[in-house]
C-alpha cells in the first residue's frame, strides 16, 4: 500500500472510528476541552509520514483483528460438507441378489448339509460349563479351517473324550494333540497354535475367550473369518460377515461383488457394504451348506441349481 493511500486511508478509518466513539460518549467537559485542543494540535503538528504511521498501525492492527475474529465465526458457521449425490446414487448392490438367497433358501430347506450337523456350532459339548463351551467352539473352528466338517467333528469327539477344557489342553503334550487331531489338515501347526491359545487364555482371561473380534485375532491361528463365527456362536453376537471359501467363491460366481474379488477377507469387505444386517446372522452356514451340496468347488450342480438363469456363471455352464 502506498504511503499516500495510507494516509487517506487512516484518516478516513481515524474519523470514522472518532464519530463513533464520540457518538456513544458523554458530552465533553469543560476541563477535557483545551487537553483534546492540545493533542490535536500536536497531531496537527506533525511531519505527514510520521502521522500516517502514527495513525495507520493501530487500525491495521485493529483490522488483522477483525479478520482473525471472522474467519473463527465463519468457520464455526460453515455447513458440514455434504456429497450432494448421496442422497440420490444408492450404494451398489447385486441387482438379483434377493432373487438369488430366495432360491438357495428354497434349495436349502432340508437343512441336510454337513455343516448343518457337523459344523462349529453344533460341536461342543452342551452339558460343558460355559468358559468350556465357548472354549471348544474356538478350539472346533481352529481345527476346522480347510478341513472337511466330517474330519472336524471326529477330531473334536477324540479330544473331547480325552478331555477338552483349557487345563485339559495344556496337560497335553503337542504330540498327544498331533495324535488326537490327526488328520486334520496342517495338524502338526494347529498343534501348535491350540497349545498356544490355551496358555494365552488361562493367563489372560481366566480360562475364557476374548469377547471381541480384534482380541480374538491377537491370538495364534486365528483370522477374521473364524473370529466373527466365535463372537456369533460362542458370544450370541454378529459382528460382520464370516466368509470361507464356500462364500468367497458363491459370492464370485453370482456376481455379488462389483469386480472379482482374491481372496476371502477382500470379499468380506465387499459383502458387508451392501448385504443387509439382517442377513448376516445366518448367510455363511447357508452359503457352505449350499457350497458342500450344490454349487461345489469342482463340477457345480447348475442344471439343478434354481439360479440357472439368473448366475453369471451357471449361464455359460451347458
Ligand atoms: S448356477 Fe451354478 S454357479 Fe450359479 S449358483 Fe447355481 S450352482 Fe452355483
Amino acid at each position: 500500500m502506498s504511503k499516500k493511500i495510507a494516509t487517506k486511508m487512516a484518516n478516513i478509518q481515524t474519523r470514522s472510528r472518532i464519530r463513533k466513539m464520540l457518538a456513544g460518549s458523554p458530552p465533553l467537559t469543560e476541563a477535557a476541552k483545551p487537553s483534546l485542543a492540545a493533542s490535536s494540535s500536536i497531531i496537527g503538528d506533525m511531519p505527514k509520514e510520521k502521522k500516517a504511521k502514527m495513525i495507520v498501525a493501530p487500525i491495521e492492527n485493529m483490522l488483522k483483528q477483525e479478520v482473525v475474529d471472522v474467519e473463527d465465526l465463519v468457520k464455526k458457521e460453515e455447513p458440514a460438507v455434504v456429497n450432494p449425490l448421496a442422497a440420490v446414487v444408492p450404494a451398489w448392490e447385486p441387482p438379483l441378489w434377493r432373487r438369488h438367497l430366495e432360491n438357495i433358501r428354497l434349495m436349502r430347506a432340508t437343512s441336510d448339509a454337513p455343516v448343518d450337523t457337523m459344523g462349529c456350532s453344533e460341536l461342543a459339548d452342551i452339558a460343558a460349563d460355559p468358559k468350556v463351551k465357548r472354549f471348544q467352539v474356538l478350539l472346533s473352528l481352529m481345527l476346522s479351517s480347510q478341513t472337511k466338517d466330517q474330519i472336524t467333528a471326529a477330531a473334536m469327539e477324540r479330544l473331547k473324550t480325552s478331555g477338552c477344557s483349557i487345563d485339559d489342553v495344556l496337560r497335553y503334550t503337542e504330540a498327544q494333540i498331533e495324535q488326537m487331531i490327526t488328520p486334520v489338515s496342517f495338524y502338526k501347526r494347529k498343534a501348535i497354535y491350540i497349545r498356544k491359545a490355551a496358555a494365552i487364555l488361562k493367563d489372560r482371561y481366566d480360562n475364557d475367550i476374548p469377547t471381541t473380534v480384534e482380541l480374538l485375532c491377537e491370538l495364534p491361528g486365528v483370522g477374521p473369518k473364524m473370529a466373527h463365527l466365535v463372537m456369533q456362536v460362542a458370544w450370541g453376537q454378529v459382528t460382520g460377515i464370516a466368509v470361507d471359501t464356500h462364500v468367497h467363491r458363491i459370492s464370485n460366481r453370482l456376481g455379488w461383488v462389483p469386480k472379482p474379488t482374491k481372496n476371502p477377507e477382500h470379499t468380506r469387505k465387499y459383502l458387508e457394504q451392501w448385504m443387509p444386517r439382517e442377513q448376516w446372522d445366518d448367510i455363511n452356514k447357508l452359503l457352505v451348506g449350499f457350497g458342500q451340496q450344490t454349487c461345489r468347488a469342482v463340477k457345480p450342480k447348475c442344471d439343478w441349481c434354481l439360479n440357472k438363469e439368473i448366475c453369471p456363471y451357471g449361464r455359460t455352464q451347458k
